[in-house]
C-alpha cells in the first residue's frame, strides 16, 4: 500500500489541472457544477488518486477541491468531510486508471462533443482520417492515420458504462457519451490537455461540416 503522500511534482501538476478546469469553465465545457477531473500521484501504487469534488462551481474551482481517493474510489480519511464526494462518475475514472497508463483524466460536457455524437446516430465507433490535427493524439506521426472514437449511450448506471468502455480503450485516449459529453486522458496533465484540445478541434471540424 502506498502512503497517501503528494510530492512537489504532484502539487505542481494539481495546480496546473485546476487551471485547466478553470479554462474549460471559461469555454462553457463544465456548466452547472458538471465535469470530473482526476490525477494519479507520483507515488500511487494503484490505491491513491486525486479526484475533483462533486457539486463545486467550476468557476471557483481550486486546489482544495481535489480530494484523495483509494482504489475503489472511496474518499480517503485525510480528505473526508461530511457530504463530500467525487460524484457518480468516479467508477469511469477508476476503470481507466486500472486499464491504461493514464496519469490524468478530463471529462467535459462540451456542446461540440454532444453535437458530434448526434452526427452519427446508431454508430458506436466513428472513424476520422486525413486531418493534420490527428497528430495531436499521442502515437500519431501523420495526418494519414485512422482514429476510431467510441460512442456510448448515456446511462445513470455508470458501473455498466465503465464495463462497456473498458473493452474499447485501445481505440483512442478518449470516448464519447451521447447527450452527455466526452472523457479523455493522457500519461501527463499536459498530454491530457493536448488530447482534450485535439478532440475538441475534431468535433468542431465535423460539426461545422454538417
Ligand atoms: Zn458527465
Amino acid at each position: 500500500m502506498s502512503m497517501h503522500e503528494l510530492t512537489q511534482f504532484d502539487e505542481d501538476n494539481l495546480i496546473f489541472l485546476v487551471e485547466i478546469v478553470r479554462q474549460m469553465n471559461a469555454r462553457g465545457e463544465n456548466p452547472g457544477t458538471s465535469g470530473i477531473y482526476s490525477y494519479r500521484p507520483e507515488k500511487s501504487e494503484g490505491d491513491f488518486f486525486m479526484l475533483s469534488e462533486a457539486g463545486v462551481d467550476k468557476g471557483v474551482f481550486g486546489r482544495e477541491h481535489m480530494i484523495g481517493v483509494g482504489e475503489k474510489g472511496e474518499v480517503l480519511p485525510l480528505w473526508q468531510k461530511s457530504g463530500r464526494s467525487t460524484g457518480n462518475e468516479t467508477p469511469l475514472h477508476m476503470m481507466i486508471y486500472e486499464e491504461t497508463d493514464a496519469n490524468c483524466i478530463l471529462h467535459s460536457h462540451s456542446l461540440e462533443s454532444v453535437w458530434f455524437c448526434d452526427l452519427y446516430p446508431g454508430k458506436d465507433l466513428v472513424e476520422i482520417t486525413g486531418l493534420e490535427m490527428l497528430k495531436g493524439i499521442s502515437g500519431n506521426e501523420s495526418h494519414d492515420v485512422t482514429l476510431h472514437i467510441p460512442i456510448f449511450d448515456n446511462t445513470q448506471d455508470v458501473q455498466s458504462l465503465a464495463e462497456s468502455a473498458r473493452k474499447t480503450l485501445r481505440h483512442s485516449p478518449g470516448f464519447l457519451i451521447r447527450g452527455h459529453g466526452f472523457t479523455c486522458w493522457g500519461n501527463s496533465v499536459w498530454e491530457a490537455k493536448r488530447h482534450l484540445e485535439t478532440f475538441d478541434y475534431l468535433f468542431k471540424y465535423f460539426n461545422g461540416n454538417k
